[in-house]
């Protein structure tokens, strides 16, 4: 029995929508599937609908990135109240930084002399938190290069010519008011962010969970976290970061296996803290 906590959907830079990512979890015969979109919760409600009656436990997410000392690390949100204000105000900041990020990048494209419009861009974000996959799908649709893949080797990854930084919020900000709209702050892929030292201290501003099973954690990776969240007393969460087919990374949901263990410890949490409220 296995679960995928870690799903991007069209809500942020996914390919595949809520309705699809739930039809997709169910036809794989998975437990639980959480949607966490970049910086937003709108796929969440669509999720929630599609799974409801189903069987499928389906868990409300969000990644936020954040950038702590020049460095980018991403934390997860599980159960987190989307009508929390502050929490919202924080995120729609972050969306709007998104949007004038693809303006600039756009603008260094056409610096390169590449003919594209942020229209293009918009055209295929569609509304969602926009991302540099956004780009890299436009890029490909006006046949500057083949792949999505290809746009971020070229242009858009960090040091490439038309990368641009953006606006993320501090690590401390987006943990606390994940913790006050009553959500449990995980660090996410913690191999990606290349300092498990940075763990602990995380942990003392009120993270809660560690994201040891991932699609870029090999078996040594996952033993490590494991571990480590043992001894921090952390919930273990575990995904595949699926963006659907399509996108620059394609790997499907459910490609990692996460046991099911993964879910109910989260709901347990969910129970131990919603008490009272
Ligand atoms: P952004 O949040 O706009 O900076 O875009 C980050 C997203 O772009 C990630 O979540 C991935 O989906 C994708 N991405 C980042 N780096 C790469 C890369 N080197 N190759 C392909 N996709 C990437
Ligand atoms: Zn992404
Ligand atoms: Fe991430
Ligand atoms: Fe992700």
């Amino acid at each position: 029995m296995s679960v995928d906590l870690h799903v991007h959907s069209t809500a942020s830079d996914g390919t595949l929508s809520p309705e699809e990512i739930v039809a997709e979890a169910l036809k794989l015969g998975l437990t639980a599937v959480a949607i966490a979109d970049h910086d937003t919760f709108g796929g969440v409600a669509a999720g929630a609908s599609a799974a409801a009656g189903t069987g499928l436990t389906f868990i409300p997410a969000v990644e936020i990135s954040v950038e702590q000392a020049n460095h980018e690390l991403h934390l997860l949100g599980y159960f987190a109240d989307p009508r929390y204000a502050p929490l919202e105000e924080g995120l729609e900041r972050v969306r709007a930084e998104r949007l004038l990020r693809g303006q600039r990048t756009v603008e260094k494209l056409r610096e390169l002399g590449i003919d594209l419009a942020y229209e293009d861009v918009e055209r295929v974000a569609d509304g969602a938190a926009m991302g540099r996959p956004h780009v890299a799908t436009a890029l490909v649709n006006r046949g500057v290069v083949r792949t999505p893949a290809e746009a971020f080797e070229r242009f858009l990854r960090r040091g490439r010519p038309a990368y641009v930084n953006r606006y993320r919020l501090p690590p401390a900000e987006a943990i606390r008011l994940v913790r006050e709209a009553g959500g449990l702050p995980v660090i996410a892929h913690p191999k990606l962010m290349h300092r498990d030292a940075l763990i602990a201290q995380l942990v003392q501003q009120g993270v809660g969970g560690l994201e040891a099973y991932h699609v870029q954690h090999n078996a040594y990776d996952v033993k490590r976290y494991l571990e480590l969240a043992r001894e921090l007393d952390l919930v273990v969460t575990g995904g595949t970061d699926s963006h659907g087919p399509g996108g620059s990374a394609p790997i499907a949901i459910g490609a990692t296996k996460v046991p099911d263990i993964c879910a109910r410890a989260l709901l347990e949490w969910l129970d131990r803290n919603s008490a009272g409220h």
